[in-house]
């Protein structure tokens, strides 16, 4: 009998496993509906990394990612492809200007000592290639940057099979049973029945689901992400800082020789829906023209362009600790978009509270489930 189940075998639910079994425990299942490792978000996310947050949990989760990811080779014999390029996060307006101070108020109160306000002149030589005559000023932090999201996901995975751990594809999670004082017994797949002590909820946008077929309610709704991307091209250097306008969250970066251009957009009518819009990709290429005139002769390519799902909490913060009216099942749900960045961080977080009740490497009062039954108003959101 599996000691711990993990559902979902994401990036998130690769680093639980992963730390489940460095901290010894020998029986870790994870099961997974797709064929392949990297068929939900991980494989569609675009790998940036940043500590540039405005809330404290968020900064916090960063930090302990980051040194994680530092050393992500010597512990996991992985490559997580960390590339600290830079976050540029540019304000065109005083208001704005004053959320981005405010927030890195909230980085340097958090231990974070290399994020700072930058002038013009630092603008124009981090990114060459922007019009600067919309931009009232920006923030910078240089240990920000790239990641690998396969590579996150495909070095935990690893490190937690040689350490015991089994993957099993194909086996979509159905129904669980439960005993008399409502933990779960065992986990139901299309590949037939496991036995558990644990189940951890790790099936990103589809985690509310999982979390029902046990009687768990659990707010994390699917929101689709769009991406364009321009056919290769050299006009933008292939280190170019994440460059992001908090006017709209309109960023734009450099993987593998193409722009990516991604802006918010309102979610599909089918919230399941990844299908990328034509209009959306008009409209996101007309504003990255329009702020980097470089961009003005280079093609779309539409055949290369793709949309994934964020796996959305009410407050845009992940969900994180023992599930309410459920004993033995644990969330590691809702990081809002941040998943990738914070995986590292929630892999090693929610392994601790499954096996020592509580989280000790950080405080995730934040995070716990049951804050959404309070009447109290949630915490500050995030810009991006
Ligand atoms: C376009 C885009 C760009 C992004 N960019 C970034 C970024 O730059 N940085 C960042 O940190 N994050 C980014 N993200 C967000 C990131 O991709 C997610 O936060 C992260 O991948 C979530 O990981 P996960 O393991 O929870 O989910 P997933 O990778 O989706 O894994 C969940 C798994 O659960 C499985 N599953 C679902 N239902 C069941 C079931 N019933 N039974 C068994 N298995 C099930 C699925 O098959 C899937 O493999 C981006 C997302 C998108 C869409």
């Amino acid at each position: 009998m599996p000691e711990v189940v993990v559902v979902g075998g994401g990036v998130i639910g690769a680093s639980v496993a992963y730390h489940l079994a460095e901290r010894g425990v020998r029986d870790v299942v994870v099961l997974d509906a797709a064929a392949h490792a990297g068929a939900g978000s991980t494989g569609r996310a675009t790998g940036g990394f940043r500590v540039q947050f405005a809330t404290a949990i968020d900064v916090r989760l960063s930090l302990l990612s980051r040194a994680k990811l530092r050393r992500f080779a010597e512990d996991t014999g992985g490559d997580c492809g960390y590339d600290p390029a830079g976050y540029l996060w540019l304000a065109s307006d005083d208001a704005e200007l004053a959320l981005l101070r405010a927030a890195l108020a909230v980085q340097r109160a958090n231990g974070i000592d290399d994020a700072f306000e930058i002038d013009h002149d630092m603008i124009a030589r981090l990114n060459p290639a922007l019009r600067r005559d919309g931009v009232a000023g920006a923030t910078y932090c240089p240990s920000d940057g790239f990641i690998r999201p396969f590579g996150i996901l495909d070095g935990y995975r690893r490190a937690a099979e040689r350490n015991g751990a089994r993957f099993v594809w194909d086996a979509r999670v159905i129904g669980f049973e439960r005993g008399h004082d409502g933990s779960i017994t065992s986990v139901r797949t299309e590949r037939g029945t496991f036995a558990t002590g644990a189940v951890v909820n790790a099936a990103g946008a589809w985690a509310a689901g999982v979390a029902g077929l046990a009687g768990a309610e659990l707010p994390v709704a699917p929101l689709r992400r769009q991406v364009a991307a321009t056919v290769p091209t050299g006009v933008l250097p292939a280190r170019m800082p994440m460059t992001i306008f908090a006017r709209d969250g309109f960023h734009l970066r450099v993987r593998d020789g193409r722009a990516l251009l991604l802006l918010p957009a309102a979610g599909a009518s089918d919230p399941f829906d990844v299908t990328v819009e034509s209009a959306w990709i008009d409209t996101v290429t007309r504003i990255a023209r329009e702020r980097l005139p470089c961009l003005h002769d280079v093609a779309i390519d539409r055949a290369a362009c793709w949309a994934g799902l964020y796996e959305m909490s009410p407050d845009g913060h992940a969900i994180v600790g023992r599930a309410p009216g459920v004993p033995n099942l644990y969330f590691a749900n809702g990081a809002s978009g941040h998943g990738v960045m914070h995986a590292p961080a929630l892999g090693a977080l929610v392994a601790e509270i499954v096996l020592d009740g509580t989280a000790t490497s950080l405080d995730v009062t934040a995070l716990r489930p049951d804050r959404f039954a309070s009447a109290e108003p949630h915490g500050a959101r995030e810009l991006l």
